[in-house]
């Protein structure tokens, strides 16, 4: 009979098969020829000790114990050709999930989706970064895949439905995800795998008699007695249906700005801003691992870390180990950064956003803005960080300690984020509150993790698209809009998720309840 063991290894055995073959053989007493083969079920890094340990989660096949390889199966897609439509707005992981599962459940898709193709969407990502030219409709947050296509593609989320996390992992799988993203504790697929898995999902959408329109800019939702009606495009195009899932993420401020002025309800939501910090990877592998040198059996080190400063949590947010920071604005005359990683993380830096928590009242500025106060207090900073580095897609940079210290840094190094730095005092990009706690909160990160506070870390401004600024409201229970019949606000950016598989499982939500609708 197969047995199941929990097993604390060296790196270097956990990731060589005949080493744990043997290892295994010694821990249950049997000859390695005894054992056919080990499923690995869970992996995770036990880094609290000196010497770091890989935990395991096996299950061990001896000869004669039936065993295969389980492949993960697409599910049973119906042909939608000719079904009941439904308008999904946005071709991210929410819209992408949500029109997947409505052509499980027999209806069809029509995505619209204002930027390009994966392949398309490259050429415009080389214009911000070479030519600090921003693309409105295609740039890191727009176009096929939504703003996770480009990214670590980390797939952690603090959701506790075990459930539909694992559903969300196994359809990746089908769909070209290394089987690693289910047993790994913190599974990535990293930027150069993500664009094909995105690919792949859009050729079935269309295979089974969904659509998919790209360079489509939803400008309008026509809408009669508070019922869906249908949408514009910006080319005047009317597509109709009666249900709509509206997937735009949090960086479409004109569909935002579209909803408060149709008084379609929408609400400020709190979200999280602060900067971009770069260290050595090298240094931030010594912090976590204790060691001088990582060694080939160990992956980059991730962190994550949080301290209360004032009243409020700062905290590291999208950490990319062996990653480079990315030029995320939506809009030319704004900065905006965020972090990838390939999939071997393999780059010389290490870089996470290192956000504090806002609240509502901190928009009160902008109060004249009603529900796009928050979003107007996000664009501010974004222009005045634009402004003052030059006015191209350069980002403000300081050294870290210098930012503590009040002191514009006499030199920047060339950093991982292409289009280039100019040295500013980051305390004139932010309000006066979330300097100060930025400032405090970063010596009281480097109590915490030796070495981290240096001025070999740069800070690079701002880190502003944590979440949506905005939310539209649904009701619980139907997930359509509050006042709207027939409108689900969906994923990030009508505040319902935050990171790529809660998007995914939001998206599918939607879809359920909108099939249940009809
Ligand atoms: P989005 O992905 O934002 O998709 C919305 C789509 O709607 C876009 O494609 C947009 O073009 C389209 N759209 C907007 N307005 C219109 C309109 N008017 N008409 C038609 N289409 C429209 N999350 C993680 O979990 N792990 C990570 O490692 C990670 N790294 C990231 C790295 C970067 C550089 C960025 C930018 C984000 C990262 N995120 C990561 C966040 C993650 O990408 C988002 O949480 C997720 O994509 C949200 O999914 P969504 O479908 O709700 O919205």
């Amino acid at each position: 009979m197969p047995k199941e063991l929990l097993l604390q290894v060296t790196p270097e055995i956990a990731a060589n098969e005949n080493l744990l073959k043997s290892y295994l053989s010694k821990q249950i007493k049997v000859s390695s020829n005894e054992i056919q083969h080990i499923s690995i079920l869970k992996r995770s890094i036990d880094a609290r000790q000196k010497a770091v340990k890989i935990n395991l989660k096996v299950l061990v096949f001896f000869q004669g114990d039936a065993f295969s390889e389980s492949l993960f199966q697409l599910p049973d897609y119906k042909e939608v050709s000719n079904a009941p439509e439904v308008i999904v707005v946005g071709a991210g992981p929410a819209g992408l999930f949500a029109a997947l599962q409505l052509i499980e459940l027999g209806l069809k898709p029509i995505v619209i989706e204002r930027g390009k193709d994966v392949r398309g969407r490259r050429r415009d990502l080389k214009a911000i970064n070479v030519d600090h030219i921003v693309n409105e409709d295609s740039n890191y947050c727009f176009g096929e895949g939504g703003a996770g296509t480009y990214s670590d593609g980390k797939l952690y989320t603090r959701s506790k439905k075990r459930g539909d996390v694992d559903r969300i992992l196994q359809l990746l799988v089908a769909f070209g995800a290394t089987p690693d993203i289910l047993v790994d504790a913190h599974p990535h697929i990293g930027t150069n795998k993500l664009p094909q898995i995105i690919q792949d999902i859009r050729t079935k959408i269309i295979e089974y008699g969904g659509q998919v329109l790209f360079e489509t800019r939803v400008v309008d939702i026509i809408v009669k007695n508070n019922e869906v009606q249908g949408v514009v495009t910006q080319n005047g195009t009317i597509i109709e249906a009666k249900k709509l899932i509206l997937a735009t993420g949090h960086s479409a401020r004109d569909i935002f700005e579209l909803l408060d002025r149709k008084k379609i309800i929408i609400e400020a939501k709190p979200f999280a801003l602060g900067v971009r910090a770069e260290h050595p990877q090298s240094l931030i592998d010594s912090i976590q691992y204790s060691c001088d040198f990582r060694g080939e059996f160990l992956p980059p080190a991730p962190y994550s870390i949080v301290k209360q400063v004032n009243g409020r949590g700062m905290y590291s947010f999208c950490m990319c180990p062996g990653g480079v920071i990315a030029p995320c604005a939506t809009s030319p005359g704004e900065v905006v950064t965020n972090g990838w990683s390939p999939s071997k993380r393999d780059q010389a830096t290490a870089n996470s956003g290192i956000v504090v928590e806002l609240k509502l009242e901190d928009f009160k500025p902008f109060a004249k803005f009603g529900a796009l106060a928050g979003m107007e207090f996000q664009k501010a900073i974004e222009q005045k960080a634009w402004h003052l580095a030059g006015e191209t897609q350069k980002v403000p940079a300081q050294r870290l300690v210098d930012f503590t210290q009040n002191k514009v840094s006499s030199s920047i190094p060339k950093t991982s984020y292409v289009p280039g730095t100019t040295s500013v005092e980051l305390g004139e990009v932010f309000p006066g509150f979330l300097t100060q706690i930025m400032r405090e909160g970063f010596v009281q990160f480097g109590k915490s993790m030796k070495g981290y506070y240096t001025n070999d870390a740069i800070l690079h401004a701002p880190e502003s698209r944590t979440s949506s600024p905005v939310r539209i409201p649904r009701d619980n229970e139907t997930l359509q809009h509050l006042q709207i019949k027939g409108l689900y606000p969906c994923g990030e950016g009508a505040g319902f998720a935050g990171g790529i598989i809660s998007a995914a499982i939001d998206g599918e939500k939607c879809a359920l309840k909108c099939a249940e609708s009809f």
